[in-house]
């Protein structure tokens, strides 16, 4: 057993190197070529030591380069993370208000909805009497104003003081009362006014014009047509003031269709293109299209 003197390893007896460190253990014999020998031993050990070294620090720097590749890679791949994670959250977020905003949308749309559907149920069973009353009575100027003033409260429209197109897109809601009203018109008329008379005219004419080569504007056309057939109108570009209408009427002079008119007030064509609107909806909706009437 023999120590190593270098790193103090216990050595086997025997063994000509240091098996830890690679020290030299031979016993050298005193003299000049056994001392060269020694010498030229310790020297090849310090040597392979020192190249040992020379390559481990070597490696040790590779490594640490290698280290701080990685360390930077991490840092930006943290970054992207980071910033993944930030525009996934805006993006929720964003996602989250337009479903807010869409909700809102929903329920505002369902509310009036529910609000149309529930004018109706609330009312259902009103015969109308102020207008009845009216028709009764054949006062038909008021009547009339009576007619223009339900269909706006119908539609909801009051502060508007007409109906617009897109009101009649909700069509179930209101078409019992219209058809209501119709009906009331009709029969205390004896069959003289009403909606229904009105969409017969109208849609007959537009059925003379539709085809019409020579005619680009057919509605127009027809609708005109019609004004002059109601007594709405005296030739193609003089509108019948209402006052004259009312007075028509009262005495006896009155045309078939010629109301209701849907307007208070003294004569205004704009007016009547709104009813134009009105009767065309009315008409293919509630007596074209549905099966609502006979
Ligand atoms: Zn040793």
């Amino acid at each position: 057993m023999s120590i190593c003197k270098i790193c103090g390893a216990e050595n086997h007896k025997g063994i000509l190197n240091c098996l830890e460190c690679g020290w030299d253990l031979n016993k050298y014999i005193l003299s000049p070529y056994g001392l060269a020998q020694e010498r030229k031993s310790k020297l090849k050990w310090a040597k392979d030591l020192w190249t040992k070294n020379d390559k481990n620090e070597y490696e040790i720097k590779i490594l640490q380069q290698e280290i701080e590749a990685l360390k930077s890679k991490f840092k930006t791949l943290r970054q992207e993370k980071r910033e993944i994670e930030s525009t996934l959250k805006q993006e929720i977020k964003d996602l989250n208000s337009k479903i807010e905003t869409l909700t809102q949308e929903k329920q505002k749309i369902e509310s009036n909805r529910y609000q149309k559907v529930d004018l109706y149920n609330e009312r259902k069973n009103i015969d109308f009497p102020q207008l009845e009353e009216f028709l009764k009575k054949k006062k038909w100027e008021e009547a009339d104003k009576e007619t223009h003033y339900l269909i706006l409260e119908i539609y909801n429209t009051h502060k508007i003081g007409y109906i617009r197109k897109k009101d009649f897109l909700d069509r179930f809601a209101p078409l019992p009362y219209l058809k209501k009203i119709d009906e009331l018109w009709f029969e205390y008329s004896e069959e003289m006014f009403g909606f229904k008379i009105q969409w017969s005219i109208y849609k007959d004419k537009l059925s003379q014009h539709r085809f019409s080569y020579l005619n680009n504007e057919p509605e127009a056309h027809s609708f005109n047509e019609f004004e002059q057939q109601v007594g709405w109108r005296c030739k193609r570009d003089y509108p019948i003031s209402y006052k004259e209408i009312i007075e028509q009427i009262l005495n006896g002079k009155g045309k078939r269709g010629q109301l209701p008119i849907l307007r208070v007030g003294e004569g205004d064509t704009h007016e009547r293109i709104r009813i134009h609107n009105f009767l065309k909806i009315f008409g293919s909706s509630a007596y074209y299209n549905c099966q609502i009437a006979e």
